[in-house]
């Protein structure tokens, strides 16, 4: 066993298991230097190894291990990064979003990002910074000044963001623009309660982009909605725990079964609304009412899990998180789609009204990563990291 004591902390010493050392080791043997990729076969390793010594230099631990013999190294940012986890499985070192919302760190979710400084070469760096800690810590942010030109939301994605946009049944690029008989019911002009897009895919995209191309003044109504789906979740586990319970236990299903369209679709998926790590935190959600096919659950566990639903709906409409606006043209908003719940109310478009968004899709893990290159890269890397719904524990 390997103790470490760290210095300026008052905790006891963490404490390190000799085979995940061995399974750990960083030395050139045991991971490839360039890509840091481990080339060590460790089903090779013994079932139990002992180890010989331990030093300390160059923010390095240098470790030999005896039966068999090795000499590697561990860094120590690595054993720091790890200690909670190996020391106590049951904590998680991160906070959970809503506790993030209420920190100090909070940037205003009022605050409006102008375009022009996001392509601008002195106020760029300080612009793609705030953008993603407000993906990050408020789930959304607001874009202003955009050219109300077709194709834009792409070119943002792959210009301003530097990620490939994820495509999915809709395209690449799809048009939020009423239709006689839409493919999906946002094609229409009708409500559209807060839910989340695509869950009926194993992995629902991460970021959603909608850019206001046009929304004129005689359209009554087409105010966007947005709800924090984990802050309403965390309201749902205060002030009824066993619905909580239910609805990140009972799996639902999420379909979408349409043969009657250029590209035929039969995709449903099962889960539970909620998912949780071992720590009970929340680490994705999954709700549209739209998409839910039939139960599949225990006769005497239905009429409990449409309490629970229609508790947490209620929840959803009446959430202290709920923003209403109206999305003038030129301005986009860009929403983290695994955690902020997003809607619309219904439309009348006046007679010769028209109201037209572009959108696109991120993968959710793609963004983090982006993100967090982005802070590190700028020297803003985030104390804590949130969760961002990608189920990640
Ligand atoms: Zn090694």
């Amino acid at each position: 066993m390997l103790r470490v004591k760290w210095e300026g902390t008052k905790s006891d010493w963490t404490k390190y298991n000799p085979e995940w050392l061995r399974f750990n080791c960083q030395c050139s043997q045991c991971r490839q230097p360039k890509s840091n990729q481990r080339i060590l076969d460790v089903s090779l390793i013994p079932d139990r190894v002992a180890l010989d010594s331990a030093s300390l230099e160059d923010e390095r631990i240098h470790v030999r291990w005896k039966c068999p013999e090795h000499v590697g190294y561990i860094s120590v940012d690595r054993l720091r990064e790890t200690a909670d986890y190996v020391s106590q499985p049951s904590v998680c070192s991160r906070k959970t979003i809503p506790e993030l919302c209420q920190s100090s760190v909070t940037i205003s979710s009022e605050t409006v990002i102008d375009y022009h400084d996001l392509v601008d070469q002195t106020a760029r760096a300080d612009a793609i910074c705030l953008l993603y800690r407000m993906l990050l810590q408020n789930g959304s942010a607001i874009i202003s000044e955009m050219p109300t030109v077709s194709g834009t939301v792409k070119t943002f994605v792959e210009t301003v963001l530097q990620l490939p946009v994820q495509r999915t049944i809709y395209g690449e690029v799809f048009d939020v623009i009423s239709t006689p008989d839409p493919i999906n019911v946002a094609y229409s002009d009708a409500e559209l309660k807060p839910h989340i897009d695509l869950a009926y895919y194993e992995s629902p995209p991460g970021l959603q982009l909608l850019h206001s191309l046009r929304f004129d003044d005689m359209v009554k109504g087409g105010e966007s909605v947005l709800v924090d789906g984990f802050f309403a979740a965390e309201e749902l586990r205060r002030v009824r725990p066993e619905y909580f319970r239910l609805l990140s236990t009972v799996p639902v299903t999420f379909e979408k079964i349409h043969y009657d369209r250029k590209w035929p679709v039969h995709m449903t998926y099962r889960r539970p609304h909620i998912a949780v790590n071992g720590a009970q935190q929340i680490t994705a959600l999954f709700w549209a009412p739209q998409f839910e096919g039939p139960l599949f659950a225990p006769l005497e566990q239905m009429s409990a899990y449409y309490e629970a639903y229609k508790t947490f709906s209620k929840l959803i409409d009446t959430c202290s998180s709920r923003r209403e606006f109206r999305l003038a043209p030129g301005q986009m908003i860009i929403f983290n789609n695994r955690r902020m719940l997003h809607g619309r109310k219904a439309f009348n478009d006046g007679g010769e009204g028209s109201r037209h968004f572009q959108g696109c899709y991120v993968n959710i893990d793609e963004f983090k990563s982006q993100a967090l290159v982005t802070l590190m890269q700028h020297n803003k890397y985030p104390s804590v990291l949130p969760h961002v719904g990608n189920q990640s524990c």
